[in-house]
């Protein structure tokens, strides 16, 4: 014998109870036995409680109670519920003429929901052929006299169940009314809210069923609420001990008295899903998988009470005495944590008992007031618990690290005695954010790194469409998901939490929007979104003034930009403190070399301890061609420069490359590196355009051009034999001191040395060591182009990404 269980919501009007119909025809034509068990349809029980309390109050419920009736009898033509209907009136007539009413009113009231909806299931059942027997549970689960939350008596309920079964067995259905029961005295009682799974447990106890499979609209138990995680995945399996734990908190098939009859008699429990055939729902047994089940729950509605007080420290009794009051005004405690360094109790509370309770415990500890033992007893109103449960401690470092590292700050945690759930108070608004984070922690999915793209020009262009193709891969590898959620230029932004696809340019000229940043911050705020990553492909000093408020709201940032790093030095050292205050952090691997790994390899080495004694080199893409072609061939200076703005080497106006600028930016940057407190102004730079030639528009600029080349040639020929020329950076002197000498300048070097033999328009980076002593790191390639930049930032957010696993 099977017993099947269906909800309210699977007997609504509709698609749903025609469902139900058909599940029960199947099963008995497949040949299987089974009782059915039938809570009060849709939402009658609320309904019924509604109008009895209108009605006790003198209102006017003749309307609600017509509706009533009518959802009752919709789209059914053979149905007569005239004695039932007629009981209600006479019952809501009595209470409104009374104006009032008892528990057992009440109870005889709500047993219309399930008696209608048993009957219903009865007939249509018959009209499809089935011998279906309505079965009024009146007549079998004897309670005491508690109403509305009477206790079974089993012996005498167990002896009815049988005897009824033994009459109607065969191919007869039983349809069996939930929820509702009698006393000794023949009067209606009812189990509590959701009393008919307890009914249907009842049932497979006394009848030793071989399952009982509850129906819902979901396939089962998932390890988190999906409404609110998108990954929560179906558990297949879990033991009743497991379950236990999440009845707990707040699943209620899984309630402690509906389990209980269950594991008394080893009956498996399944939860299926009526509108899902195909799917096996979750098995819930007595056996214990081999790896404990992990799952989420979370208790709303509740408030975060603290007692604070330096004498509530080493204090014996002060729990005792919380509890002991609280539950004399019958306010249950769910949670309790004690800080011994914080001095302080923090307990949760349902929400609506907040003030009660700060009432009653302000009148308890009175006299400790009095005697600053206690300082205050606050209100915390809007939070939920988080229950990880199948968590122990010894991994508990994860979950927590990754809500840190997402700004949710517990408010207070504890762990069960048995030691396999965690609790976590958090701030109802960081809800959502903190389950998500927590569940790709513990399960290991994929897990998304958010990103908002600052400029799509070239690099910041080039880098999207880099990222989108890689998105697939890098997930399978790495199990981590890249979600561009944002794109924007200087004045408007594309926004979407799923994030962009292929077509984003298309959309940014027809779905942007003019945004500030704080748009970006609250749209990532507002829906949830963790592991945030700003990046900024402009080059714009107006956008780094951003940065901290970017970090400040979670982002982590990663630049090709170079201002933000050749402001001033209390600039650089204000925004590194804001990173290090939210441990966020900021990596510019291109801003200098592009995509070589050049500030990296300096950063390792300086963190381990190798003095840097000097680092120099051709730090500009487009000045390394130019002086290398100049220094190879017989061309003149301008011919080569006007060949290299044709390729389209140089900016616009080359003057930005030829006065040293972009050179002395990188420099300071290595600099600041090694810990230098350099600053822009202290770099000797050599402008290679002539004073006359500095003012000007870029057309006029261009059209001299040839006035360059008598200058350049006479450097070039007063070289030594088999010299060339190079623009380097030098970074040199002592940098041990405050500041070190750094100057940009063009030299010329024996064309066999390392610097001589550059080519193209490659960058090099020599990096002198002490260790390393005369022979030098050599860092070489392709240091500049859309490219190989977008290259390097997308190597700066996989390193980033990679961190979200650790
Ligand atoms: N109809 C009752 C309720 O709504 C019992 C049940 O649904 O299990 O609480
Ligand atoms: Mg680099």
């Amino acid at each position: 014998m099977k017993i099947l269980k269906f909800g309210g919501k699977s007997l609504a009007n509709g698609k749903g109870i025609n469902t139900v119909i058909d599940i029960v025809e199947n099963r008995v034509k497949k040949g299987e036995k089974i009782t059915v068990v039938l809570s009060a349809r849709g939402n009658s029980t609320d309904e019924l409680e509604a109008i009895l309390k209108k009605a006790s109050k003198n209102e006017n419920y003749q309307d609600q109670l017509d509706v009533f009736k009518k959802y009752q009898l919709e789209a059914f033509d053979n149905v007569d519920f005239t004695e039932e209907f007629e009981t209600l009136d006479k019952l809501f007539s009595g209470v409104s003429l009374l104006g009032d009413y008892s528990k057992r009113i009440k109870d005889l009231v709500l047993s219309h929901g399930e008696v209608i909806s048993a009957k219903l299931v009865t007939q249509l059942l018959q009209e499809r052929g089935i011998d279906a027997n309505f079965t009024d549970s009146r007549t079998l689960i004897i309670t005491d006299a508690q109403f509305g939350d009477a206790q079974p008596l089993d012996k005498l309920s167990k002896e009815n169940v049988i005897k009824h079964f033994s009459k109607h067995n065969g191919s007869t259905v039983n349809v069996v009314t939930g929820f509702i029961a009698a006393n000794t005295k023949n009067e209606t009682t009812t189990l509590g809210r959701n009393g008919s799974n307890y009914t249907a447990s009842l049932l497979a106890n006394y009848l030793e069923a071989e399952e009982l499979q509850n129906f819902t609209h979901v396939n089962g138990i998932y390890t988190a609420n999906p409404d609110l995680v998108p990954e929560a995945k179906k558990i297949e399996k879990l033991s009743f001990k497991e379950a236990n734990e999440l009845a707990y908190f707040g699943v209620n098939i899984l309630h402690a008295k509906t389990i209980i009859p269950l594991i008394e008699k080893n009956i498996p429990l399944r939860v299926l899903n009526i509108f899902d055939h195909t799917n096996e729902g979750t098995l819930i047994t007595a056996e214990t998988g081999e790896k404990g089940i992990k799952s989420l729950s979370v208790l709303e509605h509740v408030a975060l009470i603290n007692l604070e007080g330096r004498g509530l420290l080493g204090r014996v009794g002060v729990d005792a005495r919380i509890f002991r009051v609280l539950a004399h005004k019958n306010i249950s405690v769910s949670i309790i944590s004690q800080g011994s360094s914080e001095r302080g109790i923090g307990l949760v509370v349902d929400v609506s008992k907040a003030k009660e309770a700060q009432d009653t415990l302000e009148k308890e500890f009175e006299a400790d007031f009095q005697k600053r033992d206690v300082s205050a007893i606050t209100i915390v109103e809007n939070v939920s618990v988080i229950s990880i449960i199948g968590q122990d401690l010894s991994t508990f470092h994860k979950p927590y690290n990754a809500l840190i590292k997402n700004q949710v700050i517990p408010l207070l945690f504890n762990n069960t005695v048995s030691g396999t759930t965690v609790s976590l108070v958090v701030k109802k608004e960081q809800l959502h954010r903190a389950l998500n984070v927590i569940h790709g922690e513990i399960f290991e999915i994929s897990k998304k790194v958010n990103i908002a793209v600052f400029g799509h020009g070239l690099v910041g262009g080039t880098l999207i469409d880099q990222i989108l193709n890689s998105v697939k891969q890098i997930e399978k590898r790495k199990k981590i998901k890249l979600n561009i959620f944002a794109v924007a230029n200087s004045r408007k932004v594309l926004l979407n939490k799923n994030g962009i696809d292929e077509d984003w340019k298309g959309r940014i000229n027809s779905q942007s929007a003019d945004y500030v940043i704080d748009d970006v911050i609250k749209y990532a705020d507002e829906n949830h979104l963790e592991n945030l990553i700003a990046i900024d492909n402009t080059a714009s000093k107006i956008f780094t003034n951003n940065y901290i408020a970017l970090v400040e709201h979670g982002f982590d940032l990663v630049s090709s930009n170079k201002i933000a790093n050749t402001l001033s030095f209390k600039f650089y050292k204000e925004l590194r403190s804001k990173l290090e205050k939210n441990q966020k952090q900021y990596l510019y691997e291109t801003n200098v070399g592009a995509g070589l790994p050049l500030i990296d390899t300096i950063k390792l080495l300086h963190l381990s301890g190798e003095n840097i004694t000097r680092i120099k080199g051709v730090f500009s893409g487009s000045l390394s061609y130019l002086f290398n072609t100049f220094s190879a061939g017989e061309k003149e200076f301008s011919e080569v420069l006007r060949d290299a703005i044709d390729k389209g080497y140089t900016e616009p106006d080359p003057r930005e490359d030829l006065c040293g600028n972009d050179v002395a930016r990188k420099l300071l940057i290595l600099a600041r590196e090694l810990d230098l407190k350099n600053e822009l102004e202290d770099i000797n730079i050599h402008n290679l355009i002539p004073n006359d030639l500095r003012k000007g528009s870029a057309t006029q600029f261009l059209d001299r051009l040839h006035e360059l080349d008598k200058v350049y040639q006479n450097v070039k020929d007063e070289q030594k034999p088999n010299h060339v020329l190079r623009y380097i950076g030098d970074l040199w002197g002592d940098l041990f001191q405050e500041k070190g000498n750094l100057d940009v300048k063009l030299v010329s070097v024996p064309q066999n040395s390392a610097l001589g033999q550059v080519k193209g328009s490659d960058s090099i980076f020599e990096i002198y060591t002490e260790s390393y002593g005369d022979q030098p790191i050599v860092i070489q390639g392709a240091g500049a182009g859309a490219a190989v930049t977008a290259r390097g930032v997308f190597g700066d957010v996989l390193r980033l990404a990679d961190k979200v696993n650790n």
